[in-house]
């Protein structure tokens, strides 16, 4: 399948040249699930309108077994922090009732090790335990869910799918950092929105997280997903981008305020486990377990509490700044 994105004047376009159809359909086993539509095999050319991804597709069949199409999204960069109307009515009045935090990894898949021997797996966890603690106490009308509370592994695609269905209104998927060789002296915190990445070390954090695909057993379910296909996801996720920059601002401000943690800022990369979410959402990587300061800090009970306490602040914070701008 060759593809192209172009941003245009009039927003952006994605030109699909060549597709394969199966029974009718679209095989979108590369693509983005949320642009699925029927064929109409009658028909040489239609036009559909999805919602929540493009807002319009106009495709032609150029033989049996393919098509080709334009899909076109009025919105461009410029406007995406503007939350589609549709977005809105279809979800009713937009409070933050909902968070769902998803502690990374779990079972056979332990995440980074540490310098110190600490597992990933085990340290995201504790943090989500005590963070999901303090949300219940802070917040007791908002409903907090975790993607996992013990030892499991729960697939990428999952973690989002469980986010959705719960109705969630912020998504926060705790991981460390880690290098490939430890002890190295690469520390603190940074937290990524789902965006083609833009350098090497954020391709470098993608790719180890996209790693946990490797556990599952629908590994085809991820094939393809190319930056072509994390440009589509972005995309389905315009209404959201703005917001999980400011909630990751936040975050970084909380994370860091106590001096830790060093800020390593905001960045973007490909996530898969952020692929599907239909809520703002970001992935932290509270700190490197190849970095034995951080490795200690992450690994301590006293660690894992401010942590926890700081991603608590950040989404009070990102909670009282978004009621606000409902008034206005
Ligand atoms: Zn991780």
């Amino acid at each position: 399948m060759h593809s192209a994105l172009e941003r245009t004047a009039k927003g952006w376009i994605l030109r699909i040249t060549k597709a394969r159809i199966i029974d009718n359909a679209i095989d979108y086993a590369t693509m983005n699930s949320k642009l699925a539509f029927k064929w109409d095999n009658r028909a040489s050319e239609c036009v559909i309108t999805i919602v929540s991804t493009f807002d319009t597709i106009i495709a032609k069949r150029i033989s049996p077994k393919e098509i080709s199409y334009t899909a076109t999204s009025k919105s461009s960069q410029k406007d995406a922090a503007t939350p589609p109307a549709n977005t809105l009515a279809s979800k009713g009045p937009w409070s933050l009732d909902v968070i769902v935090i998803d502690p990374g990894h779990g079972g056979q898949d332990a995440g980074a090790e540490g310098v110190n021997g600490a597992y990933e797996k085990n340290v995201v966890l504790a943090i989500g335990r005590k963070l999901r603690d303090i949300l219940k106490k802070a917040l007791p009308t908002t409903k907090v869910v975790m993607t996992r509370e013990t030892d499991v592994f729960i697939e990428l695609y999952r973690r989002t799918e469980i986010a959705n269905a719960a109705g969630g209104k912020l998504f926060v998927s705790i991981h460390c950092n880690s290098m490939p060789t430890k002890p190295h002296p690469a520390h603190g915190c940074e937290t990524y929105i789902l965006r083609p990445g833009r350098n090497d070390d954020a391709a470098r954090v993608a790719q180890r997280e996209n790693a946990s695909v490797s556990f599952e057993k629908a590994k085809r379910r991820y094939e393809g997903m190319t930056e072509d296909q994390i440009i589509v996801a972005t995309m389905a996720q315009r209404s959201f981008v703005k917001l999980s920059e400011t909630f990751a601002v936040k975050i970084q401000k909380e994370m860091t305020s106590g001096g830790s943690l060093t800020d390593r800022g905001v960045s973007q990369a490909g996530f898969f486990v952020l692929v599907g979410a239909s809520m703002p959402n970001v992935l932290v990587e509270t700190g490197f377990l190849s970095n034995t300061k951080d490795a200690a800090y992450l690994a301590s009970a006293s660690g894992q509490t401010a942590i926890a306490q700081g991603l608590a602040k950040a989404i009070q914070a990102y909670a009282r700044e978004y009621q606000q701008s409902l008034k206005h």
